[in-house]
């Protein structure tokens, strides 16, 4: 039994929804499937996502962006068109806009999240009905229905553990069935959604749910580069990659798949595979627990921008009990998530994704780090980017941080700082954003040329 998940690019039109047709014709392993909204069709087209999230923004006690619930209900009637289905499918998707919306009126609190979430129902509303209507016995199944139970945490939501019990029970259902990715209740019985991209999530949860052999997640790539294609022309393509690799990957910057969605099927062990709706006959990138050829020591490079540092200094910081601790309650009473934590012996540096330290929060936390801890500098840095290697075959090699730093020397590009974790599957490089190109495109040459 395959679980099967469709990206937004991969639902974007009806001719799109034939290919996922056929895809699922194809191998009737394919019983489960996740699907994402629609997502853009040409580089300069607009995800219904997005659509959704604008328009609630509009939505007051008396009026609302009419022209975007008109784009919003165009998308989904010029797929329903396409496929030859009955306006029935549109009214319903309708309707619960327009529940999403009277929501946001009525002052409830998820109403953002329920409009949000009406982007992957109307897929899996249409995706079912085009299914039925090709004679295959096909349901749409609600999240709540399966129950997907979820935790609501600022920033998205995360999986209750006995949503995975729930789960297993879809395994007595017969034919294909279509469950909308991307949100899920809370035990309260209230709407929420992950958090962007989280399509990949529900998939995962899913597949580990229902015990899956594979989980399938069709995007619009024919496999997984081992860097971003925007930075370097024609990179090598990754036929297979451990849980460990592609999640610190996708954690810095691989967008192909959301860094969340690998852990619940990590514990179960079920393998995941990414392919091209566009090219199914492509093999796609393996994801597995272990991996036999280490190919050499890195097999991506990862970066991303947006990135702040905090940086504190105070001498004999080393000496002083529980000073990284009531640095971090600082930034934990203040709700700032951090994302890694170097330290030396006098001094800590704090990263973190800018989105999370607004100025107004930048001036309070500053503050409290200079009354609290009586510290004697304290910085802040932006625009700072991340890059990070990553191979389960560093461990133990010899000489894979030279090859880094030549890499950055040729670059012209400064270190500020060096991260590497004591399972040596990644090694991380803090810079300024202006240097990141071209370090990414020596380090490219540096380990793959
Ligand atoms: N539609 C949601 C988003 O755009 C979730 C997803 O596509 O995975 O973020």
């Amino acid at each position: 039994m395959k679980v099967v998940k469709f990206g937004g690019s991969s639902v974007a039109s009806g001719a799109q929804l034939k290919k996922v047709t056929e895809i699922l014709e194809s191998d009737p392993e394919r019983t489960v499937v996740v699907v994402s909204a629609p997502g853009k069709r040409t580089a300069d087209d607009e995800k219904v996502t997005d659509l959704l999230i604008q328009l609630g923004e509009s939505v007051d006690d008396n009026h609302m962006n009419g022209d975007i619930y008109e784009k919003v209900r165009n998308r989904f009637k010029e797929i329903i068109d396409d496929l030859d289905l009955s306006d029935r499918t549109l009214s319903e998707i309708t309707n619960k806009i327009d529940e999403g919306i009277a929501m946001i009126r009525g002052g409830a609190a998820n109403g953002i999240d329920a409009l949000k979430a009406c982007g992957e129902d109307g897929t899996a509303l249409i995706l079912s009905a085009f299914l039925s209507e090709r004679k295959h016995n096909a349901s749409y199944v609600h999240p709540k229905e399966a129950g997907i139970f979820l935790k609501d945490e600022p920033g998205g939501a995360l999986v209750l553990e006995e949503s995975f019990a729930h789960l297993y029970e879809l395994r007595k259902k017969e034919g294909i069935l279509v469950i909308p990715g991307f949100f899920g209740y809370t035990k309260e019985g209230k709407l929420i959604t992950f958090s962007r991209g989280g399509s990949d999530i529900t998939g995962s949860i899913v597949a580990a749910g229902v015990k899956a052999d594979l989980y399938e997640n069709f995007t619009d790539v024919d496999s997984v580069y081992c860097v971003n294609p925007a930075l370097v022309k024609n990179p090598k393509e990754m036929k297979n990659l451990t849980y460990r690799e592609m999640r610190e990957l996708s954690y810095a910057g691989f967008s192909v798949f959301h860094d969340e969605a690998l852990i619940p099927a990590f514990k179960e062990k079920i393998p995941v595979c990414i392919k091209n709706t566009n090219n199914p006959e492509a093999p796609g990138t393996m994801i597995v627990a272990e991996r036999e050829d280490t190919c050499g020591d890195v097999v991506g490079i990862a970066s991303d921008d947006g990135f702040v540092t905090i940086y504190v200094s105070k001498y004999l910081m080393n000496r002083e009990i529980g000073f990284g601790r009531r640095l971090l309650h600082i930034l934990e009473d203040e709700e700032v998530s951090f994302e890694h934590a170097p330290s030396g012996i006098d001094d800590m540096s704090i990263i973190l994704r800018e989105d999370v330290l607004p100025s107004h929060k930048e001036e309070t936390v500053v503050k409290r780090i200079r009354e609290e801890l009586q510290v004697d500098t304290v910085e802040i840095e932006r625009n700072m980017a991340m890059i990070m290697i990553v191979g389960e075959g560093m461990n133990q090699r010899v000489g894979v941080a030279s090859k880094a730093t030549r890499a950055f020397e040729k670059a012209g590009v400064n270190l500020e700082m060096i991260n590497q974790g004591s399972s040596e599957v990644s090694m991380m490089f803090g810079i300024h954003e202006d240097g990141m190109e071209k370090s990414v495109q020596e380090l490219y040459k540096m380990y793959f040329s």
